[in-house]
């Protein structure tokens, strides 16, 4: 009986530990690439990465109550509900304390978008968005080896059926309010690099 409210709950519902943080959200289907760029941008310009991917595996391998749903759910290429996702990306960035994230992998559907926003109270400076033939993507997919559970053949195809008909209205959505950096990611990984480093790089530092 009795229960006290501690003054710290006020964070965990609603605004992260740094204040108006920049949040650069990374897009872009299975096998684009995001992680992969994202690690190089985190080295270059002192991003914080936080793959929403990688939190929900984290949070299967930690013992969680969610656990199971979560692994179920990402054997089967579906998007874990979303106050799930939310408040791991939540907890860490509170954890972090760096005022600037990449997001990877995260808004997967017009839900979780809208729930960020609500929740977080925070919109993304942009939204680098990978754009890779499907060809390629399950090519890179098949041969990375990482030993997921979700790089088969028939969960492949569902995740991209799910970011076609899920995950492409969110980048619709930040097109349509001009906030959508496009990156042709097919090429070699240096080269695709050298695009997303244009991006980064302040407009009065570059040479012209
Ligand atoms: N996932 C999810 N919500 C997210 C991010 C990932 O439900 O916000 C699940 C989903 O089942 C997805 C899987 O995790 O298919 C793998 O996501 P990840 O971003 O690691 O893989 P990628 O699409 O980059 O290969
Ligand atoms: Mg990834």
């Amino acid at each position: 009986m009795g229960s006290v409210v501690k003054s710290t709950n006020k964070e965990v519902n609603g605004s992260v530990a740094v204040k108006n943080p920049t949040v650069v959200f990374v897009l872009g289907g299975p096998g684009s690439g995001k992680g992969t760029q994202c690690a190089n941008i985190v080295e270059h310009f002192g991003y914080t990465h936080l793959s929403a991917g990688d939190l929900l595996r984290a949070e299967i391998k930690s013992g969680s109550e969610n656990g199971t749903m979560i692994q179920n759910m990402i054997k089967e290429g579906k998007i874990v509900p979303s106050e799930v996702t939310i408040k791991l990306l939540q907890r860490a960035m509170q954890e972090n304390g760096n005022d600037k994230f990449l997001i990877d992998g995260f808004p997967r559907n017009e839900e979780n978008r809208a729930a960020f926003e609500e929740v977080t109270k925070i919109e993304p400076a942009f939204v680098l968005f990978f754009d890779c033939p499907e060809e390629e993507m399950e090519r890179r997919l098949l041969s990375r080896n990482q030993g997921r559970e979700d790089d088969n053949i028939e969960t492949i195809r569902k995740r991209f059926k799910v970011f076609l008909e899920s995950s492409l209205p969110v980048i619709e959505h930040y097109t349509a309010r001009e906030k959508v950096r496009k990156i042709d990611a097919g090429r070699p990984v240096e080269e695709v690099f050298e695009s997303v480093k244009a991006l980064f790089t302040p407009k009065d530092e570059k040479a012209d």
